[in-house]
């Protein structure tokens, strides 16, 4: 399969947009080690609130709702990845669901801009959130394929504003020629990203529980749900490897990156609770936002496509993870200085 490298030179003007947070910021970082220096990243929040920055990058704090920062961060651009969105972990999403829908402004006025300023290739991250909801009512669910998005019954707010930029992103190739790249990714997860604040998702907000209650000795934590809801969980360097390989590929259709190694919450706390050398009482908060009961990623689709799947075990992702959350608690620092 061809390496993003060998399509692209390394000259070619790349932009990441959300580059200050989760994601973008390690994408910019993976871009940078390969060796592209025409990077231009862009976020909505102060650049000293981003997760990470480099100097030689064209750092820029623009709102990307708005039509004429689009034009100005697509100017001279050969490839996009557009990752900027107002999002979260369940907690945020079930409350905000217009603030989710906003989002329709960026990734509108992003491909507009791309189309006018003849940008040559077009990334889009979706999400498994835009799968029918009525496929995932059991925690031992059948892994849900690219199919299942359709009859459309996504997540409310969410779902449906990542869904419709999907559909988007086909018309704008089907009607104006633009190479576009939609990947449907399911819960990623690492260093460097939200742990606290509202927005974070299971892994980081487990991590972040496991570490407080480690470090001020605490005996329980809070779980949301039963604990029994069931996810899989894919570690950012996956993550990354899947986004470049598809970009470098001619697959125009939306694809799944995900991981396959289904757990449960539950089976999430143990592994954070034994890299954390801790066992502790679990409180179960069955009001809290829970997500649907069961989701998983089929990989068929991405095997045969990039011959390849996620595949770094969530212990090992996981070690990682808790280690930066823990060093992050024990500095004393807060989330919000990256969330400002
Ligand atoms: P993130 O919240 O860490 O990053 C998104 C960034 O977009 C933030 O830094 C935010 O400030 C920025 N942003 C928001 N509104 C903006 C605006 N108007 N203009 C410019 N920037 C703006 O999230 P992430 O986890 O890095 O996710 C990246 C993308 O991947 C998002 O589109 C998200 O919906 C998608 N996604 C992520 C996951 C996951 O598990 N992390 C799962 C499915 C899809």
């Amino acid at each position: 399969m061809p390496q993003f490298e060998d399509v692209f030179p390394p000259d070619s003007k790349i932009l990441v947009t959300g580059a200050g947070g989760f994601i973008g910021g390690h994408l910019i970082a993976n871009l940078f080690e390969r060796g592209f220096t025409n990077l231009r990243a862009i976020d909505i929040k102060p650049i000293g609130a981003w997760y990470q920055r480099f100097e030689g990058v064209d750092n820029l704090s623009l709102d990307l709702q708005e039509i004429q920062h689009c034009r100005a961060a697509t100017q001279d651009v050969t490839v996009v990845f557009n990752l900027a969105a107002d999002m979260g972990g369940m907690g945020f999403i079930e409350a905000n669901k217009a603030a989710c829908m906003l989002s329709s402004l960026i990734n509108t006025h992003m491909l507009l801009a791309s189309k006018e300023n003849g940008v040559q290739r077009y990334f889009f991250s979706s999400s498994a959130c835009v799968y029918n909801l009525e496929m995932q009512t059991t925690a031992d669910l059948t892994p849900l394929k690219e199919a299942d998005a359709y009859p459309a019954m996504p997540e409310d707010g969410y779902g449906w504003e990542k869904l419709f930029a999907e559909r988007m992103c086909r018309h704008f190739t089907e009607d104006f020629g633009l190479e576009t790249r939609i990947a449907r990714f399911h819960n990623v997860y690492g260093p460097l990203g939200t742990w606290d604040g509202g927005r974070e998702k299971a892994p980081a907000a487990i991590c972040r529980k496991v570490a407080t209650a480690a470090i001020q000795g605490k005996p329980d934590i809070e779980i949301w749900g039963d604990g029994e809801q069931s996810r899989s969980f894919m570690y950012i360097d996956d993550c990354l490897r899947g986004v470049t390989e598809l970009m470098a590929s001619d697959y125009r259709d939306p694809l799944n990156i995900g991981s396959a190694e289904l757990v449960t919450i539950n089976e999430l706390v143990t592994m954070v609770e034994e890299i954390a050398g801790v066992k502790l009482d679990r409180r179960y908060a069955l009001d809290a936002p829970k997500g649907v009961r069961g989701r998983n990623s089929d990989n068929t689709l991405i095997q045969k496509t990039l011959g390849w799947e996620p595949s770094i075990p969530l212990r090992e992702g996981l070690e990682a993870t808790y280690r930066w959350i823990h060093q992050e608690i024990r500095e004393g620092k807060s989330d919000s200085i990256y969330n400002a």
